[in-house]
């Protein structure tokens, strides 16, 4: 799913972000370009790893 920002409107000079007027409007279109793992924050992505890893050992565990 993509976030359009085409109505969004810049806090730092108010103007729509997707004319990318200021550094604050081009550095939140560049975080909405980056695709659906933008909106995972870091200890997201960690706990998703563990929980891969944790299936994994679980798989590995009951083929043995
Ligand atoms: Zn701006």
């Amino acid at each position: 799913m993509r976030v359009t920002y085409d109505r969004l409107v810049c806090a730092n000079c108010a103007a729509p972000v997707a004319e990318g007027r200021c550094r604050v409007c081009r550095a939140s279109r560049e975080r909405m370009d980056q695709g659906p793992f933008a909106g995972l924050n870091p200890a997201m992505l960690v706990a998703l790893m563990v929980v891969l890893v944790a299936a994994l050992a679980l798989l590995a565990h009951q083929a043995a």
